[in-house]
Parts: C-alpha cells; structure tokens; sequence
C-alpha cells in the first residue's frame, strides 16, 4: 500500500541545504582556509548576531543546547541541596542538566493551552530551597512569561529559559531569551535554526553571569592555562558557527514560511470536537518548531497517515516525571494529569520551510477524512 506513494518527511534538511549551498560552501571554506577551528572570528560574528538578534547585551556559543542549559545552571550556583522547578512536558534535557549538577529537578503541571508552565501551579512548588525556575517555550509557543517573571521576582529565584524549540519567538513583542536571566538555544539540525551537527549559544543581559560562563564553557579558564573554577568543555565549533551565519541570514524567511504553513494547516483543518488544533494567543508570536494537533484515536491516525507516506511524530509520549532515569524522585502517574493526558493524545503534523503546499493539501485532505470518520 504504502510502496509507490511518495514520502513526506517531518523535515526535509537536504531540501533545505540545496536551497543555500553555495554560501554555505564559501563560508565552509573560509573557515578551512583560515586555519582558526575553535574560537575563532566565525564563533564571534555568531555570538554578536544572534544576542543582536533577540536583543540582548551578550551572546556565547557553546558545544549544544544541553551544555547551554547546564553551563546556566553552574553559572547560577545550583547544585546540591538546590531545587529548580520545570515542567514534566519537554524533551528530558531540560530535567536532566538540574540532576547533572546535583540538584532536585521540581515539577509543575502545564497549561493546556500551550503546553508549557502553568504560572498558577508554581507557587505551591515553591520550597526554601528553590533557586531557579526553568521555563521551556515548547514547539515554538512563549510560556506565559509576565506572570512567571513577577512570581520569580516575588520569591527571588532566577530564570532561565530553555529557548531551544522557540528562536524568534516573541512575548509581548520581545523575542525569547533575552526576557528571563540566562536564555538558551539549540542548533540541532532539526530546529528552526539548525547547525549541521551539534551547537548551541547562550545570552544574556548580566556582565557578571556572561563573564561567568565564558570561563566555564573553556575549563573554568580565566586566562590561557589558569583555572580559576572546574568548569566544561563546551564551545562552539567554528564550522558549525559558518554554517549557522548563512542560515540566520535566512531565519526569518524561514519562520514566516513555518507560520504561513501553520495557518494553512489551522484554517483547511477540519475544527470539530474529536480534534485540537494548536492555539495562537494576541501577544505572543508563535515560531511553529513543532505544528501538535491532539486527538483521542491519536494512534489511529498516526497510522493511517503512515500507511499514505505522509510521517508524523509524538513529542512526548512520556512525561518527565514517569520517566526511568528519574524514578528516584518519586512522582507517580496522576502527579500532573494534563502533561499525562497531552502525551497520551499529542501528535505533530509535517511542518519545515520546505513543505510544498501540494504535499500539504495532501496531508489536510487525509487528516480531514480521518476526523470526519469517512476512513
Ligand atoms: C533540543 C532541545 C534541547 C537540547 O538541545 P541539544 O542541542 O540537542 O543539546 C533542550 N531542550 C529542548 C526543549 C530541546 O528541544
């Protein structure tokens, strides 16, 4: 059944490279031919155009956007007897950068809404040991950014926001990472802006906490060869960073192709009871890393979908908190029913900047027969 139809991927990140080749090729090459492979001036130019970018003061490069998350966290001094609350729905980077550094990853229920935080569950959370709070904008949708910052304010905890899905995103016409204390992005391949390999970058407003990670992410170095604290190994590769300078060049094409794709999909898919279509809130800006639709018979149609070659994934169908890796918490099923019943219902439709509106139209039409019960 499935044999001679054709394949739409989730993304399509050859498609994407054929479009910039050559740049990427002369950037590439530059850096080879420059004989300078680790901070050199790529990683600079980078740094300086993404914190230009989201309008923050600093920006630092670091090896991925796990190291970015937990490098935040050392720069904050959390570790042992500290407890940094985040949500149960992300990927499990989030969580596990707070166990990496020894201190208590502390969960709180999401909003159904948009899937992140829920600003009126985390006081209660709140303990004297609290340090942090870890706001996540998942799929490219902002966290409900005033009220958390007002509650951090209130109790004096820093914040950092896990940026990884969410580059360009706005909240009250501010983009993401520069609203909390330390913001941090991934340049995974597959994200809105995707390196071709690992990499990620770090900013922030504060000199202090700046100069602080720029001695952690190079061994806790101050100077060449001395060691004022233990730190990482963790830099922007040059290459990557050439690489990632074509492709800033491009985000915001990108990013209004994801949200012209995203409307499309809101507009011609069929609205009715058995299926939610992702919500748009006045003010906030909404970058679509990820398009999630939710439905009862979830895996029906993720079946149905690949039996006419059209991929879809779940992100995620376990929730931190039930997670293996963290039973040493001891949270159990019903802890955070609407991060439960979002992973057991969730699903994600193909969404990149590639996604012709043929195959689309294809993928609205199988969607729409499925929802109607014609299938
Ligand atoms: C991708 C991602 C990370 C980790 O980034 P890497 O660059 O893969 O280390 C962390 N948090 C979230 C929400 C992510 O999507």
């Amino acid at each position: 059944m499935t044999n001679n139809k054709k394949q739409i991927p989730m993304v399509d990140l050859t498609a994407e490279l054929a479009l910039i080749r050559k740049p990427v090729v002369e950037m590439v090459t530059e850096v080879l031919d420059s004989g300078e492979y680790i901070l050199g001036e790529k990683g600079k130019q980078l740094e300086k155009l993404v914190a230009q970018y989201v309008d923050a003061t600093y920006g630092l490069g670091t090896a991925n956007g796990t190291d970015a998350l937990q490098l935040s966290l050392m720069a904050l001094n959390i570790g042992p007897g500290d407890e940094v609350i985040t949500t149960p729905f992300t990927f499990f980077a989030t969580a596990e950068v707070i166990a990496q550094v020894g201190a208590k990853p502390v969960f709180v229920d999401i909003d159904e809404e948009t899937y992140n935080i829920d600003p009126s569950k985390i006081e209660a959370a709140i303990t004297k040991n609290t340090k942090a709070i870890i706001v996540v904008h998942l799929f490219g949708q902002v966290a409900n950014m005033k009220e958390i910052m007002a509650i951090a304010k209130a109790h004096k905890l820093r914040v950092i926001e896990d940026a990884c899905q969410a580059i360009g995103s706005e909240y009250d016409g501010k983009r993401v990472g520069a609203i909390g204390d330390i913001g941090c992005f991934s340049f995974f391949p597959s994200k809105n802006l995707g390196a071709f390999g690992d990499a990620g970058l770090i900013v922030t407003n504060e000199r202090e906490l700046y100069e602080k990670i720029h001695s952690l992410h190079n061994h806790g170095s101050s100077a060449t060869y001395q060691h004022a604290t233990i730190g990482m190994n963790s830099r922007l590769d040059e290459f990557q960073a050439a690489i990632l300078l074509v492709k800033l060049y491009y985000l915001d094409i990108f990013l209004h192709k994801r949200k012209e794709i995203a409307k499309r999909y809101t507009e011609n898919l069929n609205n009715n009871d058995h299926i939610k279509l992702p919500p748009v809130s006045e003010n906030r800006e909404h970058t679509f890393h990820q398009y999630c639709i939710e439905l009862e018979e979830r895996d029906k149609l993720t079946a149905k979908l690949k039996n006419n070659g059209i991929a879809s994934a779940i992100y995620y169908p376990v929730p931190l908190h039930l997670q293996k890796a963290l039973q040493y918490l001891h949270y159990q099923e019903g802890d955070f029913p609407i991060a439960e019943r979002t992973a057991k219902r969730i699903m994600a439709l193909p969404i990149s900047p590639m996604l012709s509106l043929h195959d689309q139209d294809y993928i609205i039409s199988t969607v729409n027969r499925f929802v109607e019960g014609n299938d």
